[in-house]
């Protein structure tokens, strides 16, 4: 019998032929194996039907840990038995729309780990070393097939010992397209920040040294280049955070291990998990009474965000050094993508660093670590990028039309949707700037050559002006595709509804800004949504509030809570006055903002829940200055954690907008008499109460039975807890994201759907 297999899914670079090599010859066929141009498998198989069957069920059963089989495509051939054995085939370059696509990096398994830590073995301390289960993936490849020719990895030709490994069938190496050693493989190289070498026999070991001893050191990763520095010092930690121009911005750190990590967080069973996990994303871990870094490392949170060593190269960091972690940021200059290149390292953190632990293999796409949060044990994603893309979510529907979504302004990314999958890029970041919009570019391209898709339909923002709305308008210009404008807070509730595979949705969106279909800032909007409808209803939305001082509003909160609270009909010359000292202009500006808000002069309004956070904040001293994204209300709920409910207030609700002027004035008022934290927490409640009152009165009214919450705020543990509470008490199911981010990562995805169901 001869058969021919078309495997799809992610088939290449995870060990897949070599399996495929070793159950053929296990069940006595010959034929061959090959990767094809479109990231599938092609099998051919002869020999006796008994045995083909038998192989088929070890290919399901017995697969290799990191691949995922989509779809075996079988066809039975006639004509007579040519080969006499089995044999791995060099790559086809045939190509078809397969779905299949290249895994993402993967963390160091543990039998690398344990071979670099073994004196006999050849890759002893090497610190790249990796197998057909580890690696990088995403950020060395080129173009499919994933052969070592399509790599960065091209530029290290294999050596006789690694070349013995990759042809023999039983080695774990045999056709790992990553494998190499010291005598074949990249090197590591330890630079002053001026780029002169620094001789030394263990680069990688004198880093963490110096690291130890309080050095700021630019370390390249798989996807990028990290800043490293100590937790425990405050000079290189102060020195840091001067240079980076980063005032307040927590700093992610990494972890020596789980029980390093322990000595200053806490973590729950599944946190473990998931910091062990192949992926190896930054989870963000609540601080413990122990906690004994540097509180410069996050300074006023609650939280910090850990990583365990995801290389050999962060292994070796802490071999000689007592420090428990390090703080690992992404080293990227303001508003700018991660930097990639040693080049680019050189010419633009010298200022910042005073070494650079450099290696010598290319970057081909840079991918930022991600950055997650476990609400109830479900994950929450802040960032969805390293170890996860580019793995397509699934959805419950298929498809026809190929649609490329490109996302908003903030935390972007872009999207391909096809079938049943969508593909979301690794993290690109603000888009407003002609470096972010070539990244998007790029990232975009580089997923259509990847999943061999050329869509038809492009899906942007609604917002006129944003760079990533005038790109999409281009690419339809250029390829003669379909424009589809996606209002931002819609894009969220299709994100949600795809998600769950729900054809209606209630959904609460709640931001910081989305451009309204109206023209106006939105950012507290209850939507009800089909996916077959490329139109949504506005059923409510939060009270519109004045943002006094447009852009200087969202930077100084001091200014919202005046505008918000002088429209609340407070008389608040002397508060104001008094906490002038936190207004960049001092009392003067506060004079200013006193005399504008006297001339009645309007100013813009807008339904932001971020906003009201933000006025929240301000009132109760919690945050002064948004020095990065969501600041104040990130430090709102951190202080909200340990607080109760104390004012219980009731939502007060007008036709379908929900009133927060009585709650700032109820907040007001209470100062000092009640604690921070219990007003924060009040704060909250009376949101998320307020907002999911109004999202079940219009789910009630229309009879559905989904009731969503997506957009930024939907990270925020308390709202989402209080909003399922109040949703399921009435007898209705409530959804958030788990596999999609709920903050404007989650944008793009969300066009795309409805680009792709919606009738227009
Ligand atoms: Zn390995
Ligand atoms: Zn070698
Ligand atoms: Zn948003």
């Amino acid at each position: 019998m001869r058969i021919k297999l078309n495997v799809t899914g992610i088939v290449q670079g995870v060990g897949f032929r070599p399996f495929i090599y070793r159950i053929a010859v296990h069940n006595k066929l010959t034929g061959f194996v090959r990767n094809r141009g479109d990231a599938g498998v092609e099998v051919l198989l002869e020999g006796e039907e008994s045995n083909i069957r038998k192989f088929t069920q070890d290919l399901t059963s017995k697969k290799p840990p990191l691949s995922q089989i989509e779809n075996l495509n079988k066809t039975e051939l006639s004509g007579k038995n040519k080969y006499k054995n089995f044999t791995i085939y060099q790559s086809s370059q045939e190509t078809e729309i397969s779905g299949s696509i290249i895994p993402p990096d993967i963390a160091i398994c543990n039998q690398c780990l344990k071979e670099l830590r073994d004196p006999k073995n050849p890759r002893y301390e090497y610190f790249f070393i990796t197998c057909t289960d580890c690696g990088p993936r995403f950020t060395i490849i080129e173009r499919l097939p994933y052969d070592r020719e399509n790599t960065t990895m091209r530029e290290f030709p294999i050596c006789g010992f690694c070349q013995k490994e990759y042809v023999d069938p039983i080695n774990r190496r045999f056709h790992a397209q990553t494998v190499a050693c010291p005598t074949c493989g990249p090197k590591a190289y330890l630079t002053t920040n001026k780029g002169e070498p620094i001789e030394s026999k263990d680069p990688v070991r004198l880093a963490g040294k110096l690291l130890s001893e309080g050095k700021i050191l630019a370390v390249k990763g798989y996807g990028g280049f990290h800043l490293a520095a100590s937790t425990i010092l405050e000079e290189p930690l102060f020195r840091l955070r001067k240079t980076k121009h980063r005032t307040e911005k927590p700093f992610a750190i990494m972890a020596k291990d789980l029980n390093s990590a322990k000595t200053f967080a806490e973590m729950s069973f599944k946190e473990q998990e998931l910091l062990t996990s192949s992926a190896r994303p930054i989870v963000l871990l609540n601080k413990n009474p122990r906690y004994n870094l540097s509180y410069l490392v996050a300074p006023h949170l609650h939280n910090i965000g850990v990583m365990l060593p995801y290389t050999g190269l962060h292994y070796m960091l802490f071999d000689q050094v007592p420090d428990s972690s390090f703080v690992m940021t992404s080293a990227n200059p303001a508003n700018q993508p991660i930097v990639k290149d040693n080049k680019a390292a050189l010419e633009i953190l010298s200022e910042t660093v005073d070494y650079f632990l450099f290696h010598n293999r290319k970057i081909a796409y840079r991918c930022d670590d991600s950055v997650m949060r476990l609400n109830n044990d479900r994950p929450v994603f802040l960032r969805r990028s390293r170890g996860y893309a580019p793995v397509p979510i699934r959805l419950k529907r298929k498809s026809t039309r190929f649609v490329v979504g490109l996302g908003g302004e903030l935390n972007n990314t872009s999207c391909l949707l096809f079938d049943d999958k969508a593909f979301i890029s690794q993290h690109i970041g603000d888009v407003e700037n002609i470096e972010t919009r070539n990244f998007l570019q790029e990232a975009t391209t580089h997923l259509q050559r990847l999943t061999n898709c050329h869509p038809d339909f492009v899906a942007c923002d609604l917002h006129p002006k944003f760079n990533t709305t005038h790109l999409a308008e281009e690419m339809a210009e250029a390829e003669d595709l379909d424009l589809i404008r996606v209002q931002h807070h819609h894009a969220h509730a299709a994100a949600l509804m795809a998600e769950h595979g729900l054809d209606e949705v209630v959904a609460v969106t709640c931001d910081g800004y989305g451009y309204g279909s109206d023209g106006r800032a939105w950012g507290g909007e209850i939507l009800h949504c089909t996916l077959e409808s490329a139109d949504f209803t506005r059923i409510g939305h939060l009270e519109p509030q004045p943002l006094l001082g447009g852009d200087l509003a969202s930077r100084y909160p001091l200014r919202i809570a005046a505008g918000m609270l002088q429209k609340a009909g407070l008389n608040i010359k002397k508060w104001l006055l008094q906490n002038s000292e936190h207004l960049p202009h001092g009392e003067a500006e506060a004079k200013l903002i006193l005399e504008q808000l006297k001339s009645g002069k309007s100013s813009i309004e807008t339904t932001s829940c971020g906003r009201v956070l933000d006025a929240v904040a301000a009132i109760l001293g919690v945050c002064h200055e948004r020095t990065y994204e969501g600041e104040p209300a990130i430090k709102l709920e951190s202080t909200a954690l340990s607080g109760t409910d104390v004012l219980q207030l009731k939502p007060r609700i007008h036709g379908t907008v929900l009133d927060t002027s009585n709650m700032l004035e109820a907040i007001y008022s209470s100062l000092g008499r009640v604690s921070t934290s219990n007003l924060a927490y009040s704060a909250h409640s009376y949101l998320a109460k307020g907002l999911a009152a109004l999202a079940i009165k219009g789910a009630n009214r229309k009879s559905i039975k989904n009731v969503g919450f997506s957009g930024g705020a939907a990270c925020n543990q308390i709202f989402i807890q209080l909003m399922r509470e109040t949703v399921e008490a009435a007898g209705l199911q409530f959804f958030v994201h788990e596999s999609v981010p709920a903050g404007d990562g989650g944008v793009s995805f969300g066009q795309a759907v409805v680009a792709s169901f919606s009738d227009f």
